[in-house]
């Protein structure tokens, strides 16, 4: 057994139910599970590894629930910084269908690398294309590397131009070796347990580039396995009104037709769905994944985020792909996630008060990104720092420039100043960013590396 102790934290917040925050707290910490969360006086005395993290603010790892990391190859192209989401994917499909199994493990550990020095400890990713003989093999061997815990969702699409889909028919794959594929990642990665670090998600890419034949199979393997369901849905008005032409249906409705809710399936965006539909969600289960900065970078619209949490629907957030964002900051996007959701409520002529009224706080941003994240991917040993759960936690030096005249209200701090990198951040109790320097990668080599892939994309 290896022991940890975490103790002088200036303020722990644990995001448990009570959302208890502790002064001077800490955590012990056996086999990567939590064993002890309290003040430092009442926690053991020694452990085979100690963190004095006097200074500093604890709370459980971010939780990121929607991303593409090989868009990290393709972040800010001219031709795409200025398109909606149709013209954007229709310029940067060809550019994509170049990648080779190379660029797919080159782009994971720059998305994952960004992400754990940004607080984020679990991290969804969807990838749903694998040209020239890339596949999700490359995505999952190469987060090993970095150390922080993966659903790697098996994306795909299969309903080219040619059949009146969105991408082009050079990048889409036969429904049969889609979902063979699917079964066999299943088998070989997938681990239901607690504390698992690799997870196996379905996830045809959109309505507007699957069949509803593939929905209606890969829901259907997912639940014989027992490994959760993840699409884009309501993202745009677009995709409204495709699905109103080639199904008869809402994306909502659509959704249900091809057995596409329950507790086991999350949306990413879910930006345009009326009351009734987030009713639906509510009832089914289905969590959401809310991505403000992409949302906002291709004019998507605004998500009705405080409807559905007053609806009771679980919501985690995402960076989503890098094309569409730039980045893969995740303390960033808790605070975009606040920041838009005054703008709507602003918009939307709601009761504001000293005390907050409709107000979206900073806490709740924060529980979004931990708890919410966790809920979402249906995770129940992550998302809080609580006895039996995974010792997933990240630090912030307090005397910084950044937060500097905040201190009346540290974690709130995190949310209002300009984000940061963490100072520590630990994956089931391993440490992966120390001093605010990612251990696991060589990352002037990598930049450099991650580069080139991105320049020999664009030669034709
Ligand atoms: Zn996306």
């Amino acid at each position: 057994m290896t022991t940890l102790l975490v103790k002088h934290a200036e303020l722990l917040a644990t995001m448990d139910d009570h959302r208890r925050e502790i002064p001077d707290g800490g955590l012990f910490v056996k086999d990567g599970f939590i064993a002890q969360v309290g003040p430092t006086p009442e926690l053991p005395l020694t452990a085979d590894e100690i963190v004095d993290a006097s200074g500093h603010i604890i709370l459980p790892g971010l939780v990121n629930t929607h991303h593409h990391f090989y868009q990290t190859l393709t972040r800010a192209i001219p031709a795409a910084q200025n398109a909606n989401l149709f013209n954007w994917l229709k310029t940067l499909y060809p550019i994509w269908a170049r990648m080779n199994p190379e660029d797919i493990r080159i782009s994971t550990q720059t998305a994952l690398a960004e992400l754990a020095l940004s607080g984020c400890t679990t991290a969804s990713d969807h990838l749903y294309l694998f040209p020239n003989g890339s596949s999700l093999d490359d995505e999952i061997e190469a987060s090993r590397e970095i150390g922080i815990r993966l659903h790697a969702s098996r994306g795909s699409m299969s309903l080219g131009e040619s059949k009146g889909g969105l991408p082009p028919d050079s990048v889409v794959d036969s429904e049969d070796k889609i979902l063979a594929d699917s079964e066999r990642l299943i088998n070989r990665y997938h681990q239901p347990e607690a504390g698992a670090m690799i997870q196996i998600v379905l996830a045809p890419c959109s309505p507007f580039s699957v069949t509803g034949e593939l929905m209606k199979e890969s829901a259907a393997l997912a639940r014989k396995y027992g490994v959760h369901l993840h699409t884009h849905l309501a993202e745009t008005q677009d995709e409204e009104e495709f699905c109103l032409q080639k199904f008869g249906y809402r994306p909502v409705a659509y959704m249900q037709s091809v057995n596409w809710v329950g507790n086991d399936v999350w949306y990413a965006h879910s930006v345009h769905v009326s009351q009734e539909e987030i009713a639906v969600y509510a009832r089914e289960g289905c969590g959401v994944a809310h991505c403000p900065s992409s949302n906002m970078r291709l004019a998507s619209g605004i998500a009705p985020l405080q409807r559905y949490i007053k609806a009771g629907v679980k919501v985690g957030l995402g960076v989503d792909g890098s094309a569409s964002n730039d980045g893969s900051h995740m303390l960033a996007e808790v605070r975009q996630a606040m920041l838009l959701a005054r703008l709507k409520a602003g918009l939307d002529g709601a009761s504001l008060s000293s005390t907050g009224g409709e107000i979206l706080t900073a806490r709740q941003a924060l529980e979004l990104g931990t708890r919410g994240g966790a809920a979402v991917l249906g995770r129940k040993d992550i998302g809080s720092l609580e006895v039996g759960k995974c010792a997933d936690f990240i630090g912030f030096n307090l005397n910084r420039l950044e937060f500097s005249g905040a201190l009346h209200d540290p974690l709130a701090a995190l949310v209002f100043c300009q984000p940061v990198g963490v100072d520590f951040n630990y994956v089931h109790g391993k440490v992966v960013v120390k001093d605010r320097q990612l251990l696991g990668l060589d990352l002037d080599r990598h930049v450099r590396r991650h580069n080139q892939a991105a320049l020999r994309l664009m030669q034709v």
